[in-house]
Formats: structure tokens, sequence, C-alpha cells
């Protein structure tokens, strides 16, 4: 099954709320080995921040070549560029935690870095955020050329040519001054899921609440990048090859950021139109009431004469009106081709068990910082016994019917 609540590129699993709802009594499931090709180089209040292995590849690379060109300067560069990237992506961890938000790591991929924030920001926190990256460059370019102006250094890079720096010296030094430009320049443009998108969307979301914003913002920036696409691939572009900081068109990395953004896009907007179908709902409007429990002494057997008998996946296990386990379908099928129909359901079960209340909200129960929760949660009433379940299935009927009774009312009040 898809996953209705991908994990965005930019933020994580960015899915849960606003950074006030996090009393939940819920376990999050650890997440899955995430970061299995980053090395984690640094940890700032709290943030790891890890380099992507594609970066790794990049930086030998360039020190490889760079011992048959220009030598050390060039790995200096590369370092302060890295840097400059580390520094602008904390810029955004960094006011995002002030805003009280998580942030789970920072990854340094070869095209950029990427903060993981856990909530959805609200639409003022979320412009600050967005801003906060590049008026870091912002910032470090103002010191390089203060500290280049002071030795009568600073380079003319208006007399560059589509990227390709001529008419000067390439110092490192220089050579960062002129990445953080472009750095800056590059970051806001107002392509959504980038930084200026972040912007425009949250400039809109002040006035047209959060999910018309997103629509809009990723329609931009889904427009942009095809632009930005066809740019790369070289197709159109020569007017521009002589304006300083655009680089030469028909360049293959514009060609990835430009996918990078077009899927971004209509990713954030899938997961703001399921957040907003769980928005201001409670467990007991979306849990079924109905359901087949089994006991821990149930075999197997009777265990999958229940799966077929019902349209049930996950059962809970009871014994004696308290909820002992969950016996998935699939810990089902594994018991039963591992132990033999014989075997009893308390051997299989999981008591691994996600507990909620009825009147809990439902948007913190149903996600973990990965997305979905993909495990039932369990429902119990003040008295303690099971009085409901909420399901992956029964939760994506559950938007469903909520997204045709919201589209019902639009075109009602756009008839009125
Ligand atoms: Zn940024």
């Amino acid at each position: 099954m898809s996953l209705p609540l991908p994990p965005s590129p930019s933020s994580g699993g960015k899915n849960s709320g606003g950074p006030n709802n996090k009393d939940n009594k819920l376990k999050p499931t650890e997440p899955a080995v995430r970061n299995a090709w980053s090395l984690r180089i640094a940890t700032v209040s709290g943030i790891p921040i890890q380099l992507h292995f594609t970066f790794l590849l990049m930086i030998i690379w360039f020190a490889a070549s760079s011992i048959a060109t220009t030598g050390a300067g060039l790995v200096l560069f590369t370092l302060g560029l890295f840097t400059c990237v580390a520094l602008h992506e904390l810029g955004h961890a960094l006011v995002a935690q002030r805003f009280g938000y998580t942030v789970r790591d920072i990854v340094l991929y070869p095209i950029g870095g990427v903060a993981s924030i856990e909530q959805s920001p609200r639409a003022r926190h979320e412009l600050l955020i967005a801003i906060a990256g590049p008026a870091v460059n912002v910032v470090i370019a103002l010191i390089l050329t203060g500290i280049l102006s002071a030795t009568g250094q600073v380079p003319d890079f208006t007399q560059t040519q589509g990227g390709a720096l001529a008419g000067f010296e390439k110092t490192p030094l220089r050579l960062l001054l002129y990445a953080n430009i472009a750095l800056v320049l590059f970051n806001m443009i107002p392509a959504f899921p980038m930084d200026g998108g972040r912007v425009l969307r949250a400039l809109l979301a002040l006035r047209l609440g959060k999910l018309r914003a997103t629509r809009i913002a990723a329609g931009v920036g889904q427009f942009v990048a095809v632009l930005m696409g066809l740019y790369g691939l070289g197709i159109f572009g020569r007017p521009f090859a002589n304006v300083p900081f655009f680089p030469a068109p028909g360049n293959f990395s514009l060609l990835i950021i430009a996918l990078f953004v077009f899927f971004g896009a209509s990713q954030e907007l899938q997961a703001e139109q399921s957040q907003e179908m769980v928005e201001d709902a409670v467990v007991s409007e979306a849990m079924v009431r109905e359901f087949t429990t089994l006991a821990p002494g149930d075999s197997l057997r009777r265990a999958a004469e229940v799966l077929l008998a019902t349209s049930q996946q996950d059962f809970p296990v009871v014994l004696s009106e308290e909820v002992v386990g969950v016996l998935s379908r699939n810990q089902l099928l594994r018991g039963l081709a591992q132990e033999g129909d014989t075997a009893y359901v308390a051997g299989t079960m999981s008591r691994d068990i996600v507990f909620a209340g009825p009147n809990d909200d439902l948007e913190p129960v149903m996600m973990n910082p990965n997305g979905v929760q993909k495990a039932p949660v369990l429902v119990r009433g003040a008295d303690g016994h099971l009085i409901g379940m909420v399901t992956m299935e029964n939760l994506m009927e559950f938007m469903t019917l909520r997204q045709i009774a919201r589209a019902r009312d639009e075109s009602e009040r756009d008839r009125a």
C-alpha cells in the first residue's frame, strides 16, 4: 500500500500538528535505519548533522581531481562550502527549535542540505524558519566581503559569464563569497519546497489558510521546476548565459534539483491534504466499533478461520476483558508457516500495543515521526475496556469520507 503521508523530502515526516500537541501517550516506533547511507559528523544543539555518502563521493572526487589541477585551494573551498551549507541548515534548525519544533537531523547532500523538522510549522513560524537559512549565507557573505575588501580583493562578479568565473584570480575566499551569494539567490527562488517557495507558502497561508496556500505554492513550484528542468537540459536559456550568478544552461545538477522540487511539491501537497483530513477529529469518530477479538489460548487455526470469516486484518487479543496483545495478518501467516496451526496465539502475537482514549485527538495518535502509525491503535474507554480500534484501512476510509464531505461543502459554498 502506498503511504498517504509520505515523509516530505525537505522536512521529514512533518505530519503531526503544531508544536503544542506533543503530550500524546504514544511511544513512537524507533525510526528505521533512516540514515544508513549517512555519516554523522557533528551534533549541534542535540541535532545530529550527517553527511550523505554521495557528498563524501563528491569530496573525494573533488580532492582527487584537485591534485591534478589547483591543489589544496579547491579542497579548502569545498570544505568551506560544505560548512556554509551546514550553517544554512543549522539556521533553519535552530530557529525551528526556538519555536518548539523537534529537529530530527540535518543531512548534507551534494545538491544541498535538508533539515528534517518533525512537525508542520505554523505559517508565521515557517516564514522565519525558511528565511533563517538564506539569512545565514547573507551574514557569511557580508563577513567574507569585509575580509576581502580589507585586503582589496573583492572581485567583480558581474564580469563573470554564466557561472564560469572569469577575469579574476580564484582564491578559496572569493569562491566562497560567490557561492554564498549564489546560495542566497538560488534558495530564494519561489519554487516550493525550496526556501523561497516556503516563504511564499507562509505568506499565502497567513491569508488563505495552509491547504490553499500549499496548493498555490506547489503549483508555482512545479511550474518553476519545469522551467528549471528545461534550462538544465539546455533547451532554452541562451539569453541568460551571461547573467551573473546564472548557471550555464545545460547543467545536469539543475535537472536533478528540478526533479526534486517537482516531486517534492506534490508530496508536500499530499501530506498537507492528508493532515487536513484528520485535523480536529477525535479517535472515536474514526474508530471501528465492531470487530472480533481472539484469546491468547486460541490456536492459530482458529485465528485463520476468523481471518477468512471477517475482513479484519488485525485482531486484539483479550484475556478476561484485558487486552494483552495484537495479532496482525502478517504475524498470523508467519506463525502458521513456522509453528503450524496448532500453536497458540499467545506465542505469535505482538505485545507492543498502542492505546488511545476515545476523545484523544486523532492526528497525533495516528501519526508517528515517520508518518503514519502502521500498527492498529486500540481504543480503551474510561473503565479500561476495549471499545474500538483504528487501523490503517479505516483511517483511509475516514479520510476519504471527510474529503468528499469537504468537497461538497466547498462546491455548495461556491454556488451560494
Ligand atoms: Zn534552506
